[in-house]
């Protein structure tokens, strides 16, 4: 019986070793747009209620390994001011809003936006300096300007991710230039072939396009392609304040804009609503794909969350479903994004 079990498990460990099974390797990342932690969502952290911009969406936010959103207020200390009480496009959120993403299980930040300078160098350094102290990961911006371009890649689960951010425009001339990654189709395929080596798998952040509408405009169609020309994974589009559709070009997964998370625009139906994306990445062999990608529509505001009627979300879907070349569909009550496997667009 002894010898009958050893043989069992030696045989069990030699068709282990001539099929290669290897445990398959599995990370979860979650993508949101636009957070604004300035105005009344940072007069709100300044009273000490931290937990409240993310209050209704932390516990989702967990369930995924890494969560990503484009944070578009600078952090830092005004004295009290979040906004600038002369011009209402001009705002930042406190120090303390880097506690408050950390709280909600935020990981990793785009700071490539065009609000990424409102209050200026000394604040994007406390903004690098708090994102950093709070242990989270920032992206598109740095005070010492050989660093700007500087990619992040987050490790899960033996998977290395690699985020790089960039904005299309800022709202200011001057002196922000070398400190904000500003978009250059002429070097982007240096960027992510550099990344290449470090990455088993790479996101950009790209922030802009035209604010307010349904589809993006002829220029973020190029951007976007020549982003997955240089070879990324996933783009992810924010700025519009609308969310807008999803695309597959070639093996490259775009998301024009996610639209708004954290931030207040209740004079349009659609500011108020924005989407979520959870991407579940699975390594075979030697390559990182996306196994499954998930849609999330989201309540935006000053406190987002995940709350919709059924007609809503109904409404919500079907603009994007319209609004998108490649294949949104549901399933079992949840969203999804049709995935494309590498091989079925190699074999066309
Ligand atoms: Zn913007």
């Amino acid at each position: 019986m002894q010898v009958l079990t050893t043989v069992l498990v030696c045989m069990c460990v030699s068709t282990m070793l001539g099929q290669k099974v290897a445990p398959e390797a599995r990370t979860t990342i979650a993508a949101f747009g636009d957070v604004n932690l300035g105005r009344s969502v940072g007069q709100e952290l300044l009273k000490g209620d931290i937990g409240y911009p993310f209050r209704y969406v932390k516990d989702s936010l967990a369930k995924s390994d890494i969560v990503f959103v484009n944070l578009e207020s600078q952090l830092t200390e005004q004295n009290g001011e979040t906004q600038n009480p002369k011009y209402n496009l001009i705002f930042c959120g406190p120090p303390v809003g880097a506690a408050s993403l950390k709280g909600a299980h935020v990981t990793i930040v785009s700071t490539a936006n065009n609000h990424a300078y409102d209050y200026g160098r000394r604040a994007l350094r406390e903004t690098l300096v708090n994102l950093d102290s709070a242990g989270i990961a920032s992206v598109g911006t740095s005070i010492d300007s050989v660093e700007t371009f500087v990619p992040v890649v987050l490790e899960h689960s033996g998977i290395r991710i690699g985020f790089l951010a960039y904005t299309q425009f800022m709202n200011f001339k001057g002196t922000w230039k070398g400190h904000v990654a500003l978009f250059d189709e002429h070097r982007i395929a240096q960027d992510v072939a550099a990344l290449r080596a470090k990455a088993d798998f790479i996101i950009v952040s790209y922030h802009g396009g035209s604010e307010y509408v349904d589809r993006p405009p002829g220029t973020v169609k190029h951007d976007f392609k020549v982003i997955a020309d240089a070879g990324a994974d996933v783009v992810v589009g924010h700025h519009p304040h609308y969310v807008q559709g999803i695309e597959w070009y070639q093996n490259t997964l775009f998301f024009y804009s996610l639209g708004n998370f954290v931030f207040y625009q209740p004079q349009l139906e659609w500011t108020q609503m924005g989407l979520g994306v959870q991407l579940m990445l699975v390594r075979s062999d030697s390559a990182v794909t996306i196994g499954q990608a998930q849609l999330m529509a989201v309540r935006a505001g000053l406190q987002p969350s995940f709350v919709l009627s059924a007609t809503e979300e109904r409404a919500f879907f079907q603009r994007l479903v319209k609004l998108s070349s490649s294949q949104v569909y549901q399933n079992n009550g949840s969203w999804f994004v049709q995935i494309r496997k590498r091989d079925e667009y190699n074999e066309r």
